[in-house]
């Protein structure tokens, strides 16, 4: 549970510390329950410069860092067969972080770190991680062992 802004993106840090080449991330939650404010804290976490935003009409946006950073926001593809060329970002060297997922679910790989966000108050959020694979079980081990 966070209770604060910074809360999450300082949670998202220590997740994002622990990426690794070619990991993946959906992100699900309704409209503003804090998908894009999560994918800030990864940002901060890969040494990412620029400023990571909603990419409202965008659908990859790319960033540099320790790790490469693809950020998708798919809420606007219209059919989830639209193939716009995801696998060379899922099956890339860099870090793919998904909003709204389910929307390309078919075309997701299995494995995966999926985290849903739920509101529970006007700064309060629940973040549940779900594993997908053994990578992402170790991450979470880690993650809430430390
Ligand atoms: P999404 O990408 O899911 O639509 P955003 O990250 O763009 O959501 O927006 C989340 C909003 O909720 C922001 O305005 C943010 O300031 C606010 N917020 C309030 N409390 C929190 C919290 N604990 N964690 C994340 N965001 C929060
Ligand atoms: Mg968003």
């Amino acid at each position: 549970k966070t209770k604060t802004i910074e809360e999450t993106i300082e949670f998202a840090k220590n997740l994002g510390n622990k990426l690794f080449p070619g990991a993946v991330i959906t992100l699900e939650g309704d409209l503003g329950a804090g998908k894009t404010t999560f994918t800030k804290g990864i940002a901060q976490a890969l040494h990412v410069n620029k400023t990571v935003n909603s990419p409202t009409f965008t659908i990859i946006k790319e960033y540099v860092g320790d790790l490469n950073l693809y950020h998708m926001d798919v809420y606007r593809l219209s059919d989830h067969l639209e193939d716009l060329g995801f696998d060379e970002y899922f099956y890339g060297e860099g870090v793919c972080v998904i909003e709204w997922a389910s929307i390309i679910e078919d075309q997701i790989p299995r494995e995966r770190l999926h985290i849903n966000i739920f509101v529970q108050g006007e700064f309060e959020r629940l973040i549940e991680l779900v594993p997908n694979g053994t990578k992402y079980q170790k991450l979470c081990e880690v993650l809430f062992n430390e």
